[in-house]
């Protein structure tokens, strides 16, 4: 019997990737298919596994959204085909998604399907702006409702009068088309044409935008500010005006977009920092790492591994592989025998204690020679036995100035560094749309990567051209070489010092963090 198929109606929460539940995040890794709408953010869709179909919905600029009844036959005939298919929506799916009509359609289709909440916009706005929904003191219920009014429909699709008098918070969906309407029939209703409203676009997102008011000016406030849809507006005295507004836009790199093009594995800490920091963290994928190993350079090395002196690690990569071989043929590290490790910089040495292992030897600064340099320091190279743990790579410098010192090296490559394709990568559209106010290079091969794939990252007209930062000399040179500019360099070639360097540049006055109207988009 064929498998039947399965739909998953999923809330994609209000923007930010880190919003979406546990659940929704292993659904979207999952699925064969996905369909998705206009509010749901790139990144979640890089999620997805190789293979996974995606199937656009939405409406943009000029398209229009694929009808209802199209959606709900195409999630049919692909969950009746046998597939997992991922519904994702903005929000939550049941809060002004059409989340119910898809729902009764699969049912009636006998299409088994599960329904995955999400945050949905009201709540994500709240939290990313301060102000609570309810107060012991100012309100005590909440009303989500809409505010668009559909054309085709003669008569008026919400009475105001209704909501005027309810003294409840009000979250408006979809009301920036008739705020001035809303808002004047409220007033007309009764409602204190001082309460206070807040309208937030993109809340939870590097790019919100917010705007406070009070019910008889938010209409001239918000056309002043020039806030566009998609918007929420909450009306009532629990919107406070706080002097820093919210907590999230007065973090200081909010509404920085910063490029971070490390592979996949390893941007999560500097994208975490970033993040954290307010920046729109645009991860761009220019590498990918794969173990490689020459067998029976294996077979030499790991039989000769009790005469080493030093192991010396030149990246975390080279750790990880390294490790992962030797555990696999030896599965006890006491065969590493006596040995010393040396590591370029903290993060490699981490990598090494991972396993329980001290680091004998760090350099003070985190590059090739001068960890040859500490090394020849030690006083103990006259025909040691050195292993240099590397990549296809780099790492010659390095190895080339212990041979001068009368070290014996060998050269051990556990892994492949390669330029990835990002023509279809979703985060590259972005980036050739909008640009970028700075990009992060962590190595030379991402360097050579972005050179290399030029052609899917070139801005489109107005699109922000990016401030390049470097992690340290070596990186610096190579992008010297290929005539890149260098905007600076991390003063020691770590994380911190990069984001650190990224945080002087950015914060000068011109982007002062009070100069809140250069805020906007671009
Ligand atoms: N199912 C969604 C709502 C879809 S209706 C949910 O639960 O949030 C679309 C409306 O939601 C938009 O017009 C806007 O009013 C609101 N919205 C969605 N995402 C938003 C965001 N990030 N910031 C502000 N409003 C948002």
């Amino acid at each position: 019997m064929q498998n039947k198929g399965m739909v998953y109606l999923v809330g994609a929460g209000p923007g930010a990737s880190d919003l979406v539940t546990v659940r929704g995040k292993s659904l979207i890794e999952f699925c064969d298919v996905l369909v998705y709408d206009y509010l749901v953010y790139d990144e979640l869709l890089t999620w997805t596994r190789p293979g996974c179909e995606m199937i656009y919905v939405g409406k943009r600029s000029g398209f229009h959204a694929k009808p209802q009844k199209e959606i709900e036959a195409l999630l049919i005939r692909h969950a009746g085909e046998g597939k997992t298919v991922v519904r994702l929506k903005g929000g939550d799916p049941f809060i002004f998604g059409r989340g119910g009509e898809e729902a009764e359609a699969l049912q009636k289709a006998g299409i088994p399907f599960e329904v995955v909440p999400g945050v949905t916009a009201s709540l994500g706005t709240a939290a990313f702006m301060g102000f609570p929904l309810t107060h012991r003191e100012d309100s005590s219920s909440v009303v989500m409702v809409t505010g668009h009014e559909d054309p085709a429909k003669p008569e008026t699709v919400v009475d105001w009068n209704k909501y005027a008098g309810l003294g409840a918070t009000l979250c408006i969906y979809m009301g920036m088309t008739n705020l001035e309407r809303i808002s004047r029939e409220l007033i007309g209703a009764g409602m204190a044409g001082d309460t206070p409203v807040a309208v937030v676009r993109w809340a939870t997102l590097p790019r919100q935008e917010s705007c406070f008011g009070t019910l008889a000016t938010i209409p001239h406030r918000v056309a002043e500010r020039g806030i566009k849809p998609p918007a929420m507006i909450v009306i009532g005295p629990v919107v406070k005006d706080f002097p820093a507004s919210s907590w999230y836009e007065s973090k200081p790199l909010f509404g920085k977009r910063v490029v971070v093009t490390r592979t996949r594995r390893q941007a999560g800490e500097l994208a975490r920092r970033l993040t954290g920091l307010g920046a729109d963290v645009m991860e761009l994928p220019l590498i990918r790492v794969r173990r490689a190993v020459d067998e029976a350079v294996k077979r030499e090395v790991f039989s000769g591994l009790g005469s080493y002196d030093w192991i010396v690690f030149t990246s975390q990569n080279g750790v990880r592989y390294f490790f992962d071989l030797f555990l696999e043929e030896y599965r006890d590290l006491r065969s590493l025998g006596f040995v010393r490790f040396a590591a370029v910089g903290p993060s490699t040495a981490r990598e090494v204690e991972k396993f329980h292992l001290a680091v004998d030897l760090v350099p003070e600064k985190h590059t090739g020679s001068d960890l040859a340099e500490a090394l020849i320091a030690t006083g103990s190279l006259d025909n040691a036995k050195i292993l240099a743990v590397k990549g296809n790579l780099g790492g010659e410098t390095l190895i080339k100035r212990l041979e001068d010192q009368w070290a014996m090296v060998d050269r051990f490559e556990v892994y492949k560094t390669e330029p990835t394709d990002l023509s279809l990568h979703p985060v590259a559209r972005r980036f050739r749309e909008m640009g970028a106010h700075a990009i992060t290079f962590t190595s030379s091969s991402t360097v050579k990567s972005f050179v290399q794939q030029a052609e899917f990252l070139q801005l489109k007209p107005g699109a922000v051209t990016p401030r390049a930062f470097s992690i340290g000399p070596v990186t610096s040179q190579t992008m010297s070489d290929l005539k890149m500019p260098l905007t600076r360099q991390a003063r020691q070639s770590t994380l911190d010092s990069l984001v650190q360097a990224l945080l002087e540049e950015m914060i000068r006055p011109e982007f002062g963090i009070d100069s809140r109207k250069d805020r906007k988009e671009r």
